[in-house]
């Protein structure tokens, strides 16, 4: 595995690979890595020739100061667990290496009511700052494919439509979620949980199977929501939304007859920790 950690370097790299007409995966991570991220590794590698993953705790994207300072930061052992999966480069920036001091860059990119609803109610000026993070690397890496995962559908959702208004020639695939044993999604938060309340969070994933059952059976999504806040709520769990929104314009819907393609959301604060989670429904015939 090749490390890079300034752009023009990775740059000039990458133009022999292509120049070789080698296709290029890229999975960017803000590091701390799990079996998450190596799933979009090893997906990456499966289609691509030449797999790029970048670590960047982007402090753009992070609205709450303390969340970005308490960010984990383990790189020997993300550094193991990309050679382990066999990824050909990662790319480490520093933050001015990013945001080159001086520059003056606007993204013209407006995420618009997608970027409103859900993640973006509870966490201001978050997806802007991921919208241009995203964009500058893949201006810098320029790959074919990327790889994100469902995981942060809402991240997923805005950078598909940035690729899309943007025309920029890349494929966006998203890989399922990864969980722990319990259900619970894998996170690089899920470290700073206690045992009891990781424990405790299988409740997230369970409440998101039990409410695909009573959707199928026609039951309001108000209900639905409002017995998956109370059953998201206890002594150390407090639920932000659970909403059932279509996949594509992230509003609201009430049953199939409203979307084919349903998405069930939610946010829990636990420990001084924000956990997301989703599923996808889709009727069962
Ligand atoms: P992050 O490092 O949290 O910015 O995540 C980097 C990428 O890994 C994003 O595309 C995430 O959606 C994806 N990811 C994070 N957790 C998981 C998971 N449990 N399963 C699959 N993909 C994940």
């Amino acid at each position: 595995m090749i490390q890079f950690q300034r752009v023009a370097h990775l740059r000039e790299y990458l133009q022999t690979g292509k120049s070789d007409k080698k296709v290029i995966g890229f999975v960017p991570t803000m590091g701390a890595l799990h079996k998450g991220h190596v799933s979009l590794a090893e997906r990456s590698n499966e289609v691509c020739d030449i797999t790029v993953v970048s670590i960047f705790v982007n402090p753009k994207q992070f609205n709450d100061p303390e969340d970005l300072r308490k960010y984990p930061r383990p790189l020997a052992s993300d550094l193991a667990m990309l050679t382990e999966a066999g990824v050909d480069v990662v790319f480490i920036p520093d933050v001015e290496d990013i945001y080159p001091p001086g520059e003056n860059f606007t993204l013209d990119f407006n995420p618009g009511p997608l970027a409103e609803t859900l993640e973006g109610e509870f966490r201001p000026g978050h997806f802007e700052g991921m919208a241009e993070v995203v964009y500058r690397l893949l201006t810098i890496v320029q790959p074919e494919k990327l790889f994100m995962g469902q995981k942060d559908f809402q991240q997923l959702a805005i950078v598909r439509k940035m690729i899309t208004e943007l025309q920029m020639p890349i494929l966006l695939e998203m890989c399922p979620i990864i969980r722990e044993p319990n259900g619970l999604a894998m996170s690089s938060r899920n470290e700073r949980l206690s045992p009891e309340a990781r424990s405790k969070a299988a409740i997230i994933y369970a409440t998101l199977i039990e409410s695909e059952i009573l959707f199928e059976e026609g039951v309001p999504a108000v209900e639905i929501k409002a017995q998956a806040m109370k059953s998201l709520t206890n002594d150390v769990f407090s639920p932000e939304y659970f909403e059932i929104v279509d996949g594509v314009t992230l509003q609201p819907v009430n049953s199939f007859e409203d979307s084919q393609y349903v998405v069930a959301l939610c946010a829990i604060r636990v420990e001084a920790i924000r956990l997301i989670d989703n599923a996808i429904w889709t009727r069962k015939e």
